[in-house]
């Protein structure tokens, strides 16, 4: 598989420390509030990665951090910590809101068809651990004690900007962009990896360190929950494209100084969901939600789809009207899948093993989501019979997640319900194919047939109870959801 790396800028063969074997490595969220579709898109492209790695053999371990504590909204020691933001905002305290938002990132994962990782760390269960590093650090003179905090002196490394050809100057500047000035620093790309002296005195979960009563600094849980839990090489790390410069640079300084030896080898940014006025983000306190799809009547995995359609190293806008086509697409699909009927007669192998050997060729080619798409339009086209067609197309949504086959037989099945009804005694049944609200539909039309009018009204009222309007029409009746 070939997949561009941001460390070196160039599409490389992926080769792992131990064959067949994949050590991965997720940011996971900041859970202060609910991940926007935004977050979602990268979590989505990681997971079609995985699923990917997956398919094609090889044994993967992922691991993800829940960031729910020490984690400020600009650079390691400035900015507002968003926890404290998040609780504040809600009356509640720093762990009732991760709790909260935790739940609620996987039930929008669950949704979206997004796999649990193998390991999911919240950085509050692992501060011993994050203590022992810092400490090593110190020890090894990577890290310094100063007014209070330790810093990373960054200046100890021969390479510190892995991921951006930008000189030191530039991204100096840039980082320090509305950026206070930390007297403390040596240098002014050090960053913290131990807080005792914040100007957040209200922080609400500190612990005891050799430094004093304090907590984290943003960076330093990454590198702790992977190494804890990735060993000492990781194959794959990925990551929104933000996180590249400082978080994932930062990272990269700690686990090598603490290491001694080279960390990771493949980095894989995900490009952000973007609107017309710019970056998704939560920080801008409007964006959009998997509920709030929903509640507009939008299928989350439409949304996967939608996503799934273009490369994850290009940004992509979000508008109504793109997603709109997606779903009119997504859903085409489906009707064309469910059109194949079911899985009667034998699976041609020979064509299975020449489908399978194309799509393996999209993902191969930098993870090139929409020429796998086009390969599920391709099987449907396959000079072959039903059962050979599904066949490939469940093979490859075990990394596209769209649940082709279940929704396509979901819909027969409505469709055959429907079917059904219409043949009961001449009488055309008009609904959503719910055989409970037929079997109502019909006993009113039966009653009526016996002039129990007061049966017909009784069971009119119950349907109404029930949400549901019905309308006769000649030779039988429509139902529908008000
Ligand atoms: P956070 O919860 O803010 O820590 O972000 C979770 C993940 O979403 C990180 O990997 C971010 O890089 C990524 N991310 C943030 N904003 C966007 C966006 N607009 N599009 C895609 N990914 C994003
Ligand atoms: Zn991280």
């Amino acid at each position: 598989m070939y997949l561009y790396n941001s460390a070196t800028h160039k599409k490389e063969e992926f080769v792992t420390h131990t064959p067949n074997h994949v050590e991965m490595y997720t940011c996971g969220p900041t859970v202060y509030h609910f991940a926007h579709i935004g977050n979602l898109r990268s979590y989505i492209m990681e997971d079609v990665l995985e699923k990917a790695l997956r398919w094609r053999g090889y044994d993967v371990n992922r691991v993800m951090n829940i960031t729910d504590v020490g984690h400020l909204a600009s650079d390691a020691d400035t900015g507002e910590d968003k926890m404290l933001k998040g609780a504040k905002r809600e009356n509640k305290s720093v762990m009732d809101i991760a709790k909260f938002y935790t739940d609620a990132f996987f039930d929008d994962c669950k949704k979206l068809n997004i796999k649990t990782p193998d390991v999911v760390q919240p950085a509050t269960g692992l501060i011993d651990e994050f203590i022992k590093v810092v400490s090593a650090l110190i020890d090894k003179e990577y890290a310094y004690v100063a007014g209070g905090n330790v810093y990373f002196d960054t200046s100890k490394l021969d390479r510190y900007y892995v991921f951006n050809d930008h000189d030191e100057e530039d991204l100096a500047v840039g980082v320090r962009e509305g950026v206070e000035e930390d007297a403390n620093k040596r240098n002014k790309n050090d960053f913290v990896l131990w807080f005792t002296k914040s100007k957040f005195e209200d922080q609400a979960l500190k612990w005891d360190s050799p430094w004093g009563v304090g907590y984290p600094g943003w960076h330093i849980e990454c590198s702790c929950i992977s190494m804890k839990f990735n060993g000492e090489y990781l194959d794959l790390h990925c990551g929104g494209v933000d996180n590249a410069f400082p978080h994932h640079t930062n990272e990269i300084a700690q686990s090598e100084a603490y290491l001694g030896h080279p960390w990771c080898k493949q980095w894989f940014h995900v490009h952000h969901l973007n609107t017309n006025s710019g970056k998704m983000s939560k920080s801008k306190g409007e964006f959009l939600t998997v509920s709030l799809l929903e509640e507009k009547g939008y299928d989350p995995l439409a949304y996967r789809f939608f996503c799934l359609q273009s490369h994850y190293r290009k940004g992509l806008v979000f508008t109504w009207e793109n997603l709109d086509n997606a779903v009119g697409a997504y859903n085409k699909l489906i009707k064309r899948v469910a059109a194949l009927g079911g899985d009667d007669g034998a699976v041609d192998q020979g064509v299975l093993g020449a489908c399978a050997d194309k799509f393996g060729e999209a993902l191969d080619n930098d993870l090139n989501t929409s020429m796998a798409v086009t390969c599920v339009y391709d099987a449907l086209k396959a000079d072959t019979n039903a059962a050979t067609k599904r066949a490939i197309i469940g093979s490859y949504d075990l990394v596209l997640g769209l649940d082709l086959i279940k929704k396509a037989d979901a819909l027969r099945e409505k469709e055959a319900a429907q079917a059904k009804t219409a043949g009961a005694d001449g009488f055309t049944i008009q609904g959503e194919g719910d055989p409970a609200i037929d079997a109502l539909v019909l006993q009113r039309a039966e009653a009526k047939k016996a002039k129990n009018f007061a049966e017909a009204d009784r069971i009119r009222d119950e349907l109404k109870a029930q949400g549901i309007e019905v309308t006769d029409v000649p030779g039988g009746a429509v139902w529908k959801r008000v």
